[in-house]
């Protein structure tokens, strides 16, 4: 009985899937371990509500195109993308890093004019102070004028 089991067991069986195209062919006892990781076996595509079953290779290329498809925006806008609408999904987080970047860079520009402009007050400031405080320098401002 016991080698009878065992026989069974070491049996050669081929993979019920064998009509989706298997060619696997192991012991009766690898049976359930097959089919657990068979190529073509059957698997139920994981979307929401998506009908779909396929041959696990495919369930790749399945779940790639599956219109049951869906994903958070990773961006994190809260926006639900779908298949209908990821190609065009304008995010505004995305417009919003955009934005931020620009203003940044133009603060930055700001404060440089900023500091040139302070900069260039103090030297009028500067040539005035000298200017007023010496006669050579009321020549000179005769001259110029
Ligand atoms: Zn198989
Ligand atoms: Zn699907
Ligand atoms: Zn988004």
């Amino acid at each position: 009985m016991h080698k009878l089991k065992k026989k069974i067991n070491s049996l050669q069986v081929k993979c019920p899937n064998e009509q989706n195209g298997c060619p696997a062919l192991f012991p009766l006892l690898r049976s359930e371990e097959h089919a657990e990781s068979c190529a073509f076996g059957l698997v139920v595509c994981t979307n929401d509500g998506c009908p779909a079953q396929v041959m696990r290779k495919d369930i790749g290329d399945h779940s790639q195109s599956c219109e049951y498809w869906s994903e958070m925006c990773h961006m994190g806008c809260g926006a639900l993308l779908t298949p209908a609408n990821r190609d065009q999904h304008n995010c505004y987080m995305e417009l919003k890093e955009t934005y931020n970047k620009q203003l940044h860079k133009l603060r930055q520009k700001a404060r440089r004019m900023e500091s040139l402009s302070s900069q260039m007050s103090r030297q009028i400031q500067l040539l005035s102070e000298v200017l007023e405080g010496t006669e050579e320098a009321e020549g000179v401002l005769l001259k110029w004028l």
